[in-house]
C-alpha cells in the first residue's frame, strides 16, 4: 500500500500557479515541463493534472493520459535536438529512488556514446532551459 498524496509537493504547487516552471504541453490531462537538474539537455518531465503520488496508486486512465504525452514529447526532443534515442525513467517512494511525490515521468534524450549526468545533480540556467522549452514547443507544434 502506497503513502497518501500530500499536495504541498512541488509539482502541485507548480500545476496550481504557485511555482514557476518552463513548460513545454499541456492538455486536458498531463503537464509537460523542463527538469531543473537535468541528466541531459532536454530532459523533460511529465505529469498528471490530478493527484497521483507513485505508479502504484495511480489509474489506467493517468498513465495512458501521461504516456501518450510522453511519446509526444519524445518525438519533439528527437527532432527539437537531433537525439540518437530516448530514455524514460519513473521512480517510486525513497526506496525507488523518488524525490518528489506526484506521478512523473522522465523523458531523457539521448546521444551515441554520452552518459547521463547525475539524477538530482547540478541545477540548469534558467536562460537554458528556457531556450530549451522553446525548441520543444516549436517541434510539438511543427
Ligand atoms: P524523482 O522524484 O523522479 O526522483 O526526482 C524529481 C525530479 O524533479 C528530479 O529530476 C529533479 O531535478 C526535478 N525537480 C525537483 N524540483 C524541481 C522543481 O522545482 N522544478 C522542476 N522543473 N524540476 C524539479
Amino acid at each position: 500500500m502506497s503513502a497518501i498524496y500530500d499536495s504541498s509537493n512541488i509539482f502541485a504547487k507548480i500545476l496550481r500557479g504557485e511555482l514557476p516552471a518552463h513548460q513545454v504541453y499541456e492538455d486536458a490531462d498531463t503537464f509537460a515541463f523542463m527538469d531543473i537538474m537535468p541528466r541531459s539537455t532536454g530532459h523533460a518531465l511529465v505529469i498528471p493534472k490530478t493527484p497521483a503520488r507513485t505508479i502504484v496508486d495511480a489509474t489506467p486512465t493517468q498513465l495512458s493520459a501521461c504516456l501518450a504525452t510522453v511519446q509526444k514529447i519524445a518525438r519533439a526532443q528527437m527532432a527539437a535536438f537531433g537525439a540518437d534515442g530516448i530514455t524514460l525513467q519513473q521512480f517510486n517512494e525513497p526506496a525507488g529512488g523518488q524525490v518528489v511525490f506526484h506521478l512523473h515521468f522522465h523523458v531523457l534524450p539521448r546521444w551515441d556514446g554520452v552518459k547521463l549526468q547525475p539524477h538530482t545533480g547540478q541545477m540548469e540556467k534558467p536562460d537554458v532551459l528556457a531556450a530549451n522549452a522553446e525548441k520543444l514547443r516549436a517541434a510539438l507544434s511543427a
